[in-house]
């Protein structure tokens, strides 16, 4: 039962490792192309160091990419 859940948590961690690596080379992509996304519901895109008209700042510059 124990042995269970702990293969649950390594699979979540697992998986959350993954998607880190994936995120980060996502954002890499982007400032290479000189824009980045921001978690504006607009789905506004900015300058790598812009915040978009609503306020929200460049995802790289949230995350420490700059
Ligand atoms: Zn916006």
């Amino acid at each position: 039962m124990i042995n269970e859940v702990r293969k649950r948590v390594e699979n979540y961690e697992e998986g959350r490792k993954k998607s880190e690596v994936e995120f980060t080379k996502f954002i890499e992509e982007c400032l290479d192309e000189g824009w980045s996304p921001t978690k504006c519901s607009m789905c506004c895109v900015v300058e790598p160091d812009g915040i978009c008209p609503h306020g929200f700042r460049s995802i790289a510059l949230e995350y420490g990419f700059m």
